[in-house]
């Protein structure tokens, strides 16, 4: 494997330039191009990994190699799978390389959910950009999500949506600045695939940021967002 055409800026952040953090970042890239496959045929699909929302097309930033459902997005819509997407990413940090992949390109639809004060310190243009303040909590988080996601939702028209499902909104989050908790991250796993299979919008969901300590707690979060992915979907088997 050649790592030649990789760069590696400063950004980056991590100690380790190697040719195993590259084949690391390209499975968790593919982890999400299957994903989406698998969203088409079964509703929802999760990434074990995954949300490197800060990679630009050409600059690695943030802990982002590769901007993996920046990849996804395009090769569905190159297969002719779908034709528009919609990112709904609720890391505590905007998405900003997806902002900038996407800017100008109306067939994908980027919203994301962040701390104002929050890295990255220069923000990008998304679609729809909703910035919250430090220490914000469970009920105004969710009433800020309830307030915008129907309209993203409908204005994105989407075939497929993908969700960036980041838990460093955590309180205690090392690099998060919210508060919120973890049945509060829950609710918000829930309202968001809840409102995708209402529209019948078939959604894949991947990791983002958590960086609790313990690191137990980012764990929990990060498990409850699969727990309710299944939930969403054993609820409509019993109905
Ligand atoms: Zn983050």
């Amino acid at each position: 494997m050649t790592v030649a055409k990789v760069h590696f800026p400063r950004g980056i952040a991590f100690p380790c330039k190697s040719t195993q953090l590259v084949a690391r970042s390209r499975a968790s890239v593919f982890g999400t191009v299957a994903a989406a496959h698998a969203a088409l045929e079964d509703g929802i699909a999760c990434n074990l990994a995954g949300g490197t929302h800060h990679a630009f097309a050409a600059e690695v930033t943030g802990f982002c190699v590769f901007n993996d459902i920046a990849v996804a997005a395009r090769a569905l819509q190159r297969e002719g799978l779908i034709g528009r997407a919609v990112i709904v990413d609720l890391d505590v940090h905007q998405g900003d390389g997806t902002a900038a992949i996407f800017a100008g390109d109306s067939s994908v639809f980027t919203f994301s959910m962040h701390g104002a004060k929050n890295f990255p310190f220069r923000k990008q243009k998304s679609s729809l950009d909703v910035e919250l303040p430090d220490g914000c909590g469970d009920g105004e988080y969710l009433a800020r999500l309830e307030e915008h996601l129907p309209r993203v939702l409908e204005e994105a028209d989407a075939q497929l949506l993908f969700f960036q499902a980041g838990v460093d909104p955590l309180e205690g989050d090392r690099l998060g600045r919210l508060k919120l908790s973890l049945d509060g991250l829950r609710r918000r796993d829930r309202l968001e695939l809840r409102s995708a299979r209402a529209l019948k919008l078939p959604a894949v969901v991947t990791l983002g940021g958590g960086y609790a300590r313990p690191v137990s707690l980012s764990v929990e979060a990060h498990l409850g967002t699969f727990r309710e992915a299944r939930g969403v979907l054993e609820r409509e088997d019993e109905l």
